[in-house]
């Protein structure tokens, strides 16, 4: 029975994902590179971010990438907008006295302002944050927490996060309210994909919890 869940939060919790665009296609911009159309940025973006600007180097410095990033992502994060059924989702987490985590590349800067604006900060027992690669992270979070991985359910919308849980022995959601795309997550092979959070819950409901 599921008694514990990650989350990943943007495309997982929120749609963030115009403002990521704008403010990464800001650096490429700033680096005199083409910049991305929306459709292309999806196909394209991966995680851990690293391995994007291996296959995207935008001929400067990380740090430089950092600064320009941040410059642009604060002036559009207002734009981040909860996704439709995550409260709901929440909720029925607290109701059920779930224990939920968060695990995130996004860093403490930009997740606060977005906790609060949205209130999902409330709900989430205890976040992970600016976590450049996902997969020592959880293994991490399992031990600190001592959460049993047959209890454990890591939801996300990218391929990293399948890749995360598979890592850290959990079962794992895809959903498809975030970056990627049905073709793409399928590769990764998570044991259920939902298009919302909704049907997670309709789901989990049915089955009791239980995760097979
Ligand atoms: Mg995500």
């Amino acid at each position: 029975m599921i008694r514990n869940i990650i989350f990943d939060w943007s495309g997982t919790l929120v749609d963030d994902l115009p403002a990521v665009w704008k403010a990464i296609n800001h650096v490429f911009v700033r680096s005199g590179k083409e910049p991305f159309t929306l459709e292309n940025f999806r196909q394209e973006i991966c995680l851990p971010i690293q391995k994007f600007f291996d296959q995207h180097p935008p001929g400067v410095s990380m740090a430089q990438v950092q600064e320009w990033f941040h410059e642009r992502f604060r002036q559009v994060q207002d734009e981040v907008e909860p996704l439709p059924h995550a409260r709901p989702f929440l909720e029925l987490c607290r109701e059920r006295k779930i224990r939920t985590f968060l695990l995130s590349a996004l860093p403490a800067v930009h997740y606060e302002p977005q906790a609060e604006r949205t209130g999902f900060g409330a709900f989430i027992g205890r976040p992970y944050l600016g976590v450049p690669d996902k997969r020592p992270a959880i293994l991490e979070l399992l031990k600190e927490n001592q959460l049993a991985p047959v209890e454990t359910l890591f939801i996300g919308d990218m391929q990293h996060d399948i890749e995360t849980a598979k890592h850290g022995g959990v079962f794992s959601c895809a959903v498809l309210t975030g970056y990627s795309r049905r073709e793409q997550l399928q590769t990764s092979g998570p044991d259920l994909m939902v298009a919302h959070l909704e049907e997670l819950r309709d789901v989990l409901e049915a089955n009791d919890w239980v995760f097979t």
